[in-house]
């Protein structure tokens, strides 16, 4: 029996992975697919508990679990703990320990929401990308890294360092990807500046070789980022680093305008995988009902995809979400000004009506 393990977390965290477990027991009611759900506390709520973000018994969970489906972690009450105890660094401890390298971030668009962007709709209705970045290399984890020397002359350095074997696990992932989809890839480094970068282009290419039928370009950063915002619809499947992928995901992600529709997946090599919204814990609304839970429903859908390879499970989800909000169906997050709203349990049974 598939097991899905649920973390919750912090603030809205748990009011969103509530929905999204519905979905999962619909799933298996009108599949007889049999998923079985666990759960453990992650972030904040587990420092709480068990004096760490990130306890043994979620962790054993994570690992032992077919795939992971995480609601969002932190909040100001834990600004002041110790660096190593705060709840984002059960992130980080998950993504190592899990070794999730491979992170896809979609941006796509509903068209019924193409206004709840600040780009024109004819820029962005029907957008659908998805960003792969890479997730434990680069410049985050390179070293030497310090600070040093004495006040006023100190220098600050880090590292952007790739082995040709991280570059070529990306890549395949990426190339995987695209030939799930359009079969468009587009790699983007800084390759006329940057060493890493000549080594990361020569790489994807020759990785490209054994996926004759994706198309593969090459994109510089800087040019990539204006393209996103000029004419994102270009895009199909994008892969690049650590850094990079960093800013043009948020970059991406603002394209759609509402940040409570975004889904994202952390993949190891095996397909196995962490799934969460591309959103916060945001404690602003946490309580009250207000999350837009579709992040996470839609995160769900991801998982089927890329973990299970189950497209049918996948489209019923996602067929379930486009219904709803078709029927008119919003969150304060996704509502015109003067439009009527519904809570986050609301928009959840609306889901699970339509399955
Ligand atoms: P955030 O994404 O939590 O919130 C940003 C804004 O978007 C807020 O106004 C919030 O109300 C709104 N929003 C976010 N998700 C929403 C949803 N599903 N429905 C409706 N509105 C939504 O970002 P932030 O405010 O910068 O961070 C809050 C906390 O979350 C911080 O502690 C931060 O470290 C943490 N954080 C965690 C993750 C994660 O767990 N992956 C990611 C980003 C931020």
């Amino acid at each position: 029996m598939p097991t899905i393990a649920i973390l919750p977390g912090d603030g809205i965290g748990p009011e969103v992975t509530d929905q999204a477990v519905r979905v999962i027991e619909k799933l298996n009611e009108l599949f007889d697919a049999q998923f079985e759900v666990q759960t453990q506390p992650v972030g904040g709520t587990a420092y709480e508990m068990h004096d760490h973000p990130l306890p043994d018994s979620t962790l054993s969970l994570a690992k032992s679990a077919d795939a992971i489906l995480l609601g969002a972690v932190g909040g100001p009450q834990w600004e002041k703990v110790d660096r190593q105890l705060r709840p984002e660094k059960a992130l980080l401890g998950l993504r190592s320990e899990l070794d999730l390298f491979s992170n896809l971030r979609p941006a796509m668009l509903f068209p019924e929401l193409a206004d709840a962007s600040t780009l024109k709709p004819e820029v962005v209705s029907g957008l659908d990308i998805m960003i792969v970045r890479e997730l434990t290399g680069g410049i985050y984890f390179g070293g030497p890294r310090a600070i040093e020397g004495e006040a006023g002359s100190r220098k600050g350095y880090n590292t952007m360092v790739y082995t040709e074997a991280e570059i070529a696990r990306i890549a395949r992932s990426a190339f995987e990807m695209a030939m799930q989809r359009d079969k468009r890839l587009c790699s983007v480094d800084k390759a006329n500046v940057l060493e890493v970068s000549e080594l990361w282009r020569e790489v994807v290419t020759e990785v490209g070789n054994s996926y004759p039928e994706v198309e593969l370009s090459h994109m510089y950063i800087d040019n990539a980022c204006m393209q996103l915002v000029r004419a994102p619809k270009q895009f199909d499947v994008i892969v690049t680093t650590n850094m990079f992928g960093d800013i043009l995901s948020d970059a991406a992600s603002m394209l759609t305008g509402s940040i409570g529709m975004l889904p994202s997946a952390s993949l190891d090599s095996n397909g196995k995988g962490m799934y969460e919204p591309v959103h916060g814990s945001a404690p602003d609304i946490a309580g009250e009902g207000k999350a837009n839970p579709l992040a996470t429903i839609l995160s769900v859908a991801m998982m089927m995809r890329s973990t299970f390879g189950n497209e049918e499970f996948a489209a019923a989800i996602e067929a379930a979400v486009k219904q709803t909000l078709a029927d008119g169906l919003r969150t304060g997050d996704i509502a015109r000004e003067g439009e009527a709203t519904v809570s986050t349990e609301a928009m959840g049974d609306a889901v699970v009506d339509r399955m």
